[in-house]
């Protein structure tokens, strides 16, 4: 059947309550109603949480020419984002793949962040400390960038910049989301409660509330989930070398992996994995016994598997491209107060979508950041709803519509899967000593680094 388009379906007009701008002139309404009466209010969409991903979906939706006239709003429980400072660099930074930087062009913030600072990578050096497997990716001649290191701040600051001219997206902060009721469970349309009293209704809901995402809760979606009893230690560190910096490192220890991703010529981004009670003690160690620990956790030789040795020495005299180790710069300093600690996990939503209800970002899938892929996942969910959302109202389905709402349920379980079960995979691989795990790996590991067209196979998956 043809469908033609439709226009908004909701006819409410959006007035705000109170307009402020913040630091960089974001117009956002305050979701204080202390003193006010409570109100109750129809949007087209609403976005709950204003994290990287639903704020960069709120973005996308807006600028949309088909979505241009929905009226959207975003919902984020925690204070006013305070903008990008651009002074001392952020602990809290990002590995972007060429999709997410496309996905920033086509909605109008890159710029701002080309023109604040970003770093390419050009090649990355991934080693097992357990054996003397090794791997390099790079392009040829190193003519293209493997990943983009951004601050997660930064990020968020170009997107709000980009949203302040989305006239159809108003922001709420400090709006937390107590309960929602979704259609199918005796509303029509999904209704919001907000802390305060405010009662809200939208045909769409999108959770991006992150790992314990209450709109997931209320989808009745029991994700799987896997606790790694790990945490990542984040830092800024300052390198010896003032060379070019362009190399992200990574060492698979017996521990769990250390990374450094570089910002500029002397200072990159620190995540080391460790067990909850080893990241807080490397938390709180006096500065110069942390850096010690840590050119320890890139220089230290650790003991090699036997088996493994052998093995890599025999297959070594058959392979005519030889592995150069490559080190990276000593580290000589860590940036006061840059050390923090996140808890680690697996997490995957079943199903990504319900009448009236989607599902972006981590409130959907989590993973190790080992391969630097957890929000360029959440990005490439942007990019698939704001077309499948576009698609459907040119053919006329209400905006909330299951129906159409399963195709990016269908086209991103698709994408999303075999790389979150592919990061998993090698989180497992590598937190072993067994001796026929680490030969295993080892093994795969030098044959992806002596078959150029399987290393472009990963390459090309990561890069988004
Ligand atoms: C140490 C570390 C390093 C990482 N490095 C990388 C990397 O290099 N590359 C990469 O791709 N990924 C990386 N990731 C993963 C990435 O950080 C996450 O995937 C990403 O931040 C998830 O963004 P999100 O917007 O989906 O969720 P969140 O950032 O969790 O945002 C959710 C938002 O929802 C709000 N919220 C929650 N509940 C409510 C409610 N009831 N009402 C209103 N608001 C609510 C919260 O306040 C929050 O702002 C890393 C993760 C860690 C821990």
């Amino acid at each position: 059947m043809l469908r033609l388009p439709v226009s908004r379906i909701s006819s409410c007009k959006v007035t705000k309550i109170v307009s402020v701008t913040f630091a960089r002139g974001v117009q956002t309404t305050s979701g204080d109603t202390l003193g006010e009466k409570p109100k109750s209010r129809h949007y087209d969409i609403i976005i709950a949480g204003g994290g990287l991903v639903g704020t960069t979906l709120a973005c996308s939706l807006g600028k949309n020419k088909i979505l241009g006239e929905k009226n959207i709003l975003l919902l984020e429980g925690g204070p006013k984002f305070k903008g990008f400072s651009g002074g001392e660099y952020a602990n809290r930074v990002s590995a972007l793949n060429n999709g997410t930087i496309n996905l920033f062009k086509s909605i109008g913030a890159w710029d701002t962040i080309a023109s604040a600072r970003y770093k390419p990578v050009k090649q990355m050096h991934v080693w097992d400390a357990s054996s003397h497997a090794s791997i390099t990716f790079n392009h040829d001649n190193f003519s293209a960038d493997i990943a983009t290191i951004i601050e997660n701040d930064l990020v968020l600051h170009a997107v709000y910049e980009q949203l302040q001219k989305t006239p159809n997206v108003e922001v709420k902060y400090e709006a937390r989301i107590e309960d929602v009721k979704l259609p199918g469970s005796g509303a029509n349309k999904s209704e919001i409660a907000m802390k305060g009293g405010d009662k809200l209704t939208c045909d769409l809901l999108v959770g991006a509330d992150g790992i314990n995402s209450l709109v997931r809760k209320r989808m009745n979606i029991e994700p799987f989930t896997i606790n790694y009893n790990q945490m990542g230690l984040v830092a800024t560190v300052e390198l010896s070398d003032s060379g070019d910096n362009s190399v992200a490192w990574q060492r698979f220890l017996p521990t769990g992996p250390v990374a450094l991703l570089p910002l500029n010529d002397t200072t990159s981004s620190l995540v080391w994995t460790h067990t909850p009670a080893q990241a807080k003690e490397l938390q709180s160690m006096p500065p110069q016994e942390f850096v010690d620990a840590l050119n320890d956790a890139f220089y230290k030789d650790y003991p090699k598997d036997t088996m493994t040795t052998n093995l890599m020495d025999t297959l070594s005299t058959f392979c005519s491209a030889k592995t150069i180790r490559q080190y990276p710069p000593a580290i000589v300093a860590v940036k006061d107060k840059s050390r923090a600690c996140f808890p680690l996990g697996f997490g995957h939503a079943p199903s990504y979508v319900a009448q009236g209800a989607a599902l972006v970002g981590d409130a959907a899938h989590r993973v190790h950041p080992l391969a630097g892929q957890g929000v360029n996942l959440g990005f490439g969910d942007v990019k698939c709803l704001t077309q499948v959302l576009a698609d459907a109202v040119y053919s006329g389905y209400p905006i909330g519509d299951k129906n159409a709402l399963l195709k990016y349920e269908r086209e991103r379980l698709m994408k999303n899967v075999p790389i979150m079960f592919g990061i998993h995979g090698l989180q497992q691989l590598y937190s072993t000593t067994f001796s026929p795990v680490v030969m295993l790996r080892s093994l795969g590991l030098q044959i992806t680094q002596n078959l150029p067209p399987l290393k472009k196979i990963f390459m090309q998956q990561a890069m988004g």
